[in-house]
């Protein structure tokens, strides 16, 4: 399976690279629209290595849990369609993939190469989590002649991430000699013993060229930052209203005309949230969007580099360093607890990228790994609890606003960690902890699917 499809995990490590927790994509969720588009084209071409594929005389597929509960909102059947289809997340236009579902529903099958896909080869079971994850969907496929059946179940991990039921989650495409050359660190604690006199974002380029070769990884990040910094100025420029059915407006645009106008410092600070918005605009509306580590939350960290980078004139060697930083810290968080909505609630989400950006921001001000620390503890600590209840399962109500104000609070943790030396209390892997252990108890309900909270006490006009 592709490295974009799974994480390059290290074997006595948590790294997780640049190039897969920044994956360019396409909108509403990592999760619930790019993993079922990645496990759609994961089926398909297990198919074609055992030869079977032209072969095919029927595909169905069933979606459980969260994909089922909020599938049609978050554009699942669609993105699973395209995935069959052989479409990429990375590379799809992202109109290719909309109206499929619409179309099958209307008694119109949509054909991939051959096979024709109706509405009865889309099962939703809510209830059901076979595989014991929230997020799975089954795929199955009825071979000519005889109809033999070849299945696979997908795990939806978070971020885009997928995992084949019963396969090594810490598989890796990387070889024995990249693995051994990759710093390990499982924790914070480890990552400060390791950097010495050393940047964190350092070891994560050392990590990067062992995994990637330093080309390849400079190439990758710096499409990574371009796709974020066209996101921004794309969901700038446009309005109209959100699809799904809510009748959301989109109010990013105008927002960015008044605070032109106004032209003040206050409106500087605040176009950090108008970024937000213009990036959960445009992933809401399906456009083409960054994990950051997920789509939900793609908001956050894009919005407060993408400031950092128009208001003190970064070059590209900085932008490296902040989305280098950022991921040796969503790692640790992504492998000791979650960045999954569905397995952890908003906290997970939002919360991690938060303190990714509040990490990033700090090491390109100057701030020690003990700073940059301190930054991401602050950014975390203060979302713990956060629940994941979007109204009518779509990714609007209540993400495009929690990624803004989340924004302006990473900018604030960094701060407050630029302000003192470093020396704190509550300690990055204490937090994390508390996040999963957070996310352990809290009820289904408050974790994608639309079952309480926001999703089920807002009235649909
Ligand atoms: S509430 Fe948070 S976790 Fe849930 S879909 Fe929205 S951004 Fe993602």
């Amino acid at each position: 399976m592709s490295s974009s499809a799974t994480a390059t995990v290290v074997e006595d490590g948590v790294y997780t690279s640049v190039l897969d927790l920044f994956s360019i994509g396409i909108g509403p969720s990592s999760s619930h629209t790019v993993g079922p588009m990645r496990a759609g084209q994961d089926f398909r071409s297990r198919l074609e290595e055992l030869g079977v594929w032209e072969r095919v005389g029927r595909i169905q597929c069933t979606l459980h849990g969260s994909l089922a509960a909020t599938g049609i909102g978050h554009g699942t059947p669609d993105a699973v369609i395209a995935g069959l289809r052989g479409l990429r997340p990375e590379t799809v236009d992202p109109a290719d993939v909309h109206g499929a579902w619409e179309r099958v529903q209307a008694g119109e099958p949509v054909d991939i190469v051959g096979v024709p896909f109706s509405r009865e080869d889309m099962e939703f079971a809510p209830r059901e989590r076979p595989s014991g994850h929230p997020n799975s969907l089954r795929l199955t496929a009825a071979i000519s002649p005889d109809g033999e059946a070849i299945s696979e179940t997908y795990l939806s991990v978070g971020g885009g991430f997928i995992q084949r039921e019963g396969e090594d989650p810490r598989a890796s495409e990387s070889s024995a000699a990249e693995r051994a050359a990759i710093p390990r660190y499982s924790s914070m604690r480890e990552l400060l013993e390791l950097v010495q006199d050393r940047t964190i974002a350092d070891v994560a380029w050392h990590a990067e060229t062992a995994l990637h070769g330093a080309d390849a990884a400079r190439a990758g990040i710096d499409a990574i930052w371009d796709a974020m910094r066209d996101c921004v100025e794309t969901g700038l420029a446009a309005d109209g209203v959100l699809p799904g059915g809510l009748r959301v407006p989109r109010r990013a645009a105008l927002a960015w005309h008044h605070l032109a106008a106004r032209g003040d410092s206050e409106a500087a600070a605040e176009a950090v949230s108008v970024y937000a918005l213009a990036i959960n605009e445009e992933n809401a509306a399906g456009g083409r969007v960054v994990t950051a580590p997920t789509n939900g939350a793609a908001g956050v960290l894009p919005a407060v580099l993408y400031h950092a980078a128009v208001t003190e004139n970064f070059d590209r060697e900085l932008i490296r360093t902040f989305l280098l930083t950022a991921t040796a810290i969503g790692s640790i968080i992504k492998a000791n607890a979650s960045i999954s909505g569905a397995e952890a609630g908003c906290q997970a989400e939002v919360g991690s990228a938060c303190a990714m950006a509040a990490a990033g921001l700090t090491a390109i001000r100057g701030g020690s790994p003990e700073q940059i620390e301190n930054a991401a503890e602050i950014a975390i600590e203060h979302h713990l609890g956060l629940t994941c209840d979007p109204v009518s399962g779509l990714v609007q109500i209540p993400c495009i606003e929690r990624n803004a104000v989340a924004a302006s609070t990473a900018i604030t943790a960094s701060r407050l960690a630029l302000l003192g030396d470093g020396t704190h209390i509550v300690h990055l892997d204490t937090v994390i902890e508390t996040m999963r252990q957070t996310g352990a108890d809290m009820s289904s309900r408050y974790k994608e699917t639309s079952e309480g909270g926001l999703a089920v006490n807002v009235v649909e006009c």
